[in-house]
């Protein structure tokens, strides 16, 4: 079996506990799609995972698109006629629409409605509200709050700018004995929302941080990305290294108490969807499967007809699903350390099926060969599996003809990888079966490296 092993952890509290930690380190700050805010959440990031930081100048064109300008925010407040802060950014960034135009005037209160958001049916929550490519202003707040504001002078102010400037993005390269790789997505341009972005960030840096002291048979890229226009970027500039992508997925929304889901790629019957399917549903995890559908996450980007790279999306409630969406409800409250674990748990698991799953070749074809002289059926008699180990190794001994990948003998046996895979594992170990490699490119992962920025 191949040198590469991947422990997969336990759902454990104690990891729970770090990643909901980092989700509030990261919770304060106003993110966006470019900006300081992003930059330091990379600077974060970066204390967990060697990251190497990219700066993209305003006005690249990237395929269909232009990087825009760059948005920084100090302060924004809507002040009344005795000056006090009615409406006030430093107590929650979402209350300044993301990307507003800098602005400072007088205006009374039916004016200043115009350019205020709330959400009546959720009236105690803040709606968080974009408006990267058409240069207006606006604030959020709750619809209780909306209420409780007399007619009256107001002084309004969003002290930021929109200039040229760069759109940044951080990436985590981890070598393996491969240079064919596995992608790891996840977008970090929202605010203070912490299911959709922050659990995504915090479990692709764990992730990264575990892989990075365990070997691996494939190179990882994590790509800490700001959404769509982050990944439209990353995909522009980087095209010569999309042939090495073996294996994609993108994070996003891990922390809620809803099901799991795996939304397969656009391929649909790609190995990381059989391998994600395998996994959920062999695993205790209450799950659903979806199609791959043209909306959603960065998914539609790595999924487009052009790039074509079968990247999965993992969540736990889809975006959209849930009322908390897109508002002040999704905050440390809403993210449960459990879950979380539960959703990095799923992943490692499935990356370590992807790291096992070779396909082999019977060294002795002609026949059964004779298990018992070789001590494996002693082995199977010991076992507390018995049966399906002893049933694993037929079928694996059956199947591997060099044309049926371990996850195929799985999927066909209807025993669960590990099982196969062990059962290879001791085939191998007795001489009677052997990996085929000569479907892994022969460049070594260390020439590779001295390749990489
Ligand atoms: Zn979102």
């Amino acid at each position: 079996m191949s040198s590469a092993k991947i422990h997969t952890a336990s759902a454990c509290t104690s990891l729970g506990a770090e990643l909901h930690r980092l989700i509030a380190d990261l919770y304060p700050i106003c993110r966006s799609i470019t900006g300081e805010g992003l930059r330091d959440t990379l600077r974060l990031v970066a204390k967990h995972v060697l990251l190497t930081v990219s700066e993209v100048p305003t006005g690249t064109e990237v395929f269909d698109w232009t990087v825009p300008k760059e948005w920084n925010i100090r302060d924004g407040y809507v002040r009344n006629s005795r000056g006090e802060r009615v409406i006030d950014f430093q107590a929650s960034n979402l209350h300044v629409v993301n990307y507003s135009v800098p602005v400072r005037r007088k205006m009374r209160l039916a004016e200043l409605k115009t350019h205020l958001f709330t959400l009546p049916d959720r009236p105690d929550w803040i709606p968080y509200r974009t408006s990267y490519y058409k240069e207006s202003w606006g604030f959020c707040l709750s619809q209780r709050h909306l209420d409780l504001l007399p007619d009256d002078e107001y002084e309004v102010v969003i002290d930021s700018t929109l200039q040229p400037g760069h759109l940044t993005y951080g990436e985590c390269f981890l070598p393996g004995d491969l240079p064919d790789e596995i992608v790891l997505s996840t977008h970090c341009c929202h605010p203070s929302m912490c299911n959709d972005n922050l659990s995504g960030i915090a479990i692709a840096a764990f992730l990264a941080k575990h892989l990075s002291a365990h070997p691996r048979r494939y190179s990882y890229r994590f790509l800490f990305i700001p959404g769509t226009i982050g990944a439209i970027t990353w995909l522009a500039l980087n095209e010569e290294k999309l042939s090495r992508i073996r294996h994609g997925l993108v994070l996003t929304g891990l922390g809620d108490e809803g099901k799991l889901h795996y939304k397969r790629s656009r391929q649909g019957n790609a190995e990381i969807d059989r391998a994600a399917a395998h996994v959920l549903q062999h695993g205790s995890y209450e799950h659903h499967l979806l199609d791959f559908s043209p909306y959603g996450y960065d998914e539609r980007q790595f999924c487009s007809p052009g790039i074509n790279l079968p990247v999965g999306r993992f969540s736990r409630s889809p975006h959209g699903t849930f009322p908390e969406y897109h508002t002040s409800a999704d905050n440390l409250d809403f993210v449960r350390p459990e879950r979380l674990a539960e959703s990095f748990d799923v992943c490692l698991r499935t990356l370590a099926l992807l790291e096992r799953n070779g396909t082999f070749l019977n060294l002795s074809p002609k026949c059964e060969p004779q298990l018992g002289r070789r001590g494996l059926y002693s082995m199977i008699g010991g076992a507390d599996n018995a049966g399906a180990r002893e049933s694993a190794m037929l079928w694996v001994l059956s199947l591997s003809d060099g044309s049926h990948s371990l996850l195929d003998i799985a999927e066909r046996s209807k025993l669960t990888f590990d099982t196969i895979s062990d059962a290879a594992a001791d085939l191998q170990e007795k001489g009677l079966l052997r990996e085929c490699l000569e479907f892994a490119p022969p460049m070594r992962a260390e020439s590779l490296e001295r390749t990489e920025p």
